[in-house]
């Protein structure tokens, strides 16, 4: 999978880029990561890229020119040209799942007041936030999103390990972890988890999960598909947690 990322800071990507799973992917070839600096698509003396706004007020705007033609550089087929912004869609595990459809996305990353609405006309076909807070720029959005995307392309995250569990990817928070040692400061790892029946790991790990969940994101529950038994399950903890309250 391809991402195109247009950006006035392309240093930031040093570090999130060259390290780790997403380093090994792109030695891989699983994920092509191409930074493309705004910047060099400014025509004038200075190389020109932001401006102050019509109307006046305080900050400034990405101008229409070096951006459209940074896109138009990169937008040769009917990949989604997204804004990191935060007016989009707020960004969520379902969505990363629906982008790593594509072959190839083009991130543009803001900086200031945000670009000019001329751009979003005429070029963007999504954006997409990261939660209801602004930060600085688009770079740390745009990072996250390589991130969480590529995490899902098959072979990333190394044969053993799949996604699929993770919270979100169920609809559910994943169930607790534990490595060696079985003690540590007197507390111990849950006996079911090291006695190797894999029917009853699985039982508890799946009653875990939803029991997080019940805890932490409830809201998550609504949508989550649930069996017959996990019902049961949630039905236990509601009567558990009356008990405790009585
Ligand atoms: N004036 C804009 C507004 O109020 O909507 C905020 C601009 S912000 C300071 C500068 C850039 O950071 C944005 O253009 C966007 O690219 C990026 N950005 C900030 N917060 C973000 C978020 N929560 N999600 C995605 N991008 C964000």
């Amino acid at each position: 999978m391809k991402f195109d990322i247009l950006t006035l800071f392309p240093e930031m990507f040093e570090g999130p880029f060259t390290e780790s799973i997403i380093k090994r992917a792109r030695e891989a070839e699983l994920i092509d990561i191409r930074l493309h600096n705004i910047r060099d698509y400014a025509t004038d003396k200075h190389r020109v890229t932001d401006d102050t706004p019509f109307g006046g007020g305080g900050g400034m705007v990405m101008k229409t020119e070096p951006l459209m033609a940074a896109i138009e550089a990169v937008h040769n087929d009917n990949s989604p040209v997204i804004l990191m912004s935060p007016q989009g869609r707020v960004f969520t595990q379902r969505i990363a799942e629906e982008l790593v459809q594509h072959e190839r996305l083009i991130l543009i990353c803001g900086r200031y007041e945000g670009i000019d609405e001329r751009v979003l006309q005429l070029a963007v076909t999504d954006e997409i936030s990261i939660g209801d807070y602004v930060l600085t720029g688009g770079e740390l959005p745009a990072m996250i999103l390589v991130d969480a995307i590529s995490r899902l392309i098959p072979g990333v995250l190394g044969a053993e390990h799949g996604a699929a569990q993770d919270s979100h990817s169920t609809g559910l928070l994943e169930h607790p972890h534990y490595t060696r040692p079985a003690e540590f400061r007197g507390i111990s790892v849950p006996a079911v988890l090291l006695e190797g029946n894999h029917a009853k790991i699985d039982k508890w790990r799946r009653r875990e999960s939803i029991r997080r969940t019940w805890q932490r994101r409830p809201d998550l529950l609504q949508s989550a598909r649930l069996s017959e038994d996990d019902r049961w399950f949630l039905m236990e903890l509601a009567e558990e947690a009356s008990q405790d309250t009585e």
